[in-house]
């Protein structure tokens, strides 16, 4: 078994661009050193693997052939600094129907959408991944929420939402992250020099 590192992508490997998010290529634009990020985590024995909503595609901003072009340009641009990336795992899906201009297919409640599990579980399935020794790095509380459903060590940063996004939660408490780090590469740091931390609760702020 091995350990991974899983990687949100907006917001944590590239920039969040807001509004309807990454819609191209030219839309991708790196979180400074996360190449380095990846590579120093792959060169730590870690998989280095991607999991990430795209609800555009439920919504009709993009297609699944515009996704491939997105994660092309995403995986050039982190290999220019050494930073391969294992495995792309991704959420179609969004839940709500009938949204106009839309893809119908994949208006659908799923259980890949994050703070759903099902991409995670696919990934550990097919890596064999040892969960007690990997950790996950996202920038939002439903990265945050996936990451603890599928018990891994679950880090935010301050980078793209920042983990402030907890207005979903206003009917019950939010996901914790357990430490948060100023970006990926401050990360994938600790998790290389910690890799039987835990951590203590972080607040994001
Ligand atoms: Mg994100
Ligand atoms: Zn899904």
């Amino acid at each position: 078994m091995r350990p991974a590192i899983f990687f949100d992508c907006d917001g944590v490997l590239n920039e969040e661009p807001g509004g309807h998010g990454v819609l191209g290529p030219d839309d991708i634009r790196l979180i400074p050193d996360a190449g380095g990020a990846v590579r120093a985590a792959r060169e730590a024995g870690y998989l280095a693997i991607i999991v990430t909503n795209r609800a555009q595609v439920a919504k009709g901003f993009v297609t699944l052939a515009g996704l491939e072009t997105i994660f092309a340009r995403l995986r050039e641009l982190l290999a220019q600094d050494g930073g391969l990336v294992d495995a792309i795992y991704f959420c179609p899906h969004h839940p709500e129907r009938g949204t106009a201009g839309g893809a119908p297919d994949f208006q659908i409640a799923c259980e890949c959408r994050k703070p759903g599990t099902l991409l995670l579980r696919r990934a550990v399935a097919d890596f064999d991944i040892d969960i007690s020794r990997s950790a996950l790095i996202g920038d939002s509380l439903r990265d945050i929420g996936a990451g603890h459903a599928m018990g891994l060590k679950s880090y935010g940063v301050r980078t793209g939402y920042a983990c402030r996004d907890i207005e979903r939660y206003s009917d019950r408490a939010p996901p914790t992250p357990d430490r948060m780090f100023s970006d990926v590469g401050e990360a994938v740091a600790f998790c290389i020099a910690h890799p039987g931390e835990y951590g203590q609760a972080g607040q994001p702020d």
